[in-house]
């Protein structure tokens, strides 16, 4: 089963390196959708069915956790696994958003650590282990 995929990140050079890493990292990637912000993201979880969110922390017009706090006051995208991928290094506001049930990844990222985290929270690719 191949996963669709939102990566929602203001810079388009950083969409195009998690989106080349999820493709080395041997993930079934389905569809994938780019979003420049917060809320650009949420038309597009209104657009197309996804798997999985990547989202950016620091972003203009719309914030990833603003976003992160949208998607889960909506039944249709709650239950949507969250991956958040950014320098931020407050463990305070990292806690936070693992609180909000995002799992945190830091930059700069690996496959390794991007393909085990989403083997970790949608259980993909295990059985091929
Ligand atoms: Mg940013």
């Amino acid at each position: 089963m191949a996963i669709n995929i939102l990566i929602v990140d203001d810079s388009s050079v950083m969409r195009a390196m998690i989106l080349k890493t999820m493709r080395m990292s041997g993930l079934p990637i389905g569809e994938t959708y780019q979003a420049a912000n917060g809320q650009e993201g949420l038309d597009a979880l209104e657009q197309h069915w996804i798997d999985l969110a990547i989202v950016d922390i620091n972003m203009p017009v719309m914030n990833g956790e603003e976003m992160i706090d949208r998607m889960q006051e909506n039944p249709d995208t709650k239950d949507i696994p969250i991956v958040v991928i950014s320098t931020e290094g407050s463990e305070t506001r990292i806690e936070r958003l693992q609180g909000k049930g995002a799992s945190f990844i830091q930059k700069p990222f690996t496959p390794e650590i991007i393909r085990d985290t989403i083997m970790a929270i949608t259980g993909i690719g295990e059985s091929d282990e």
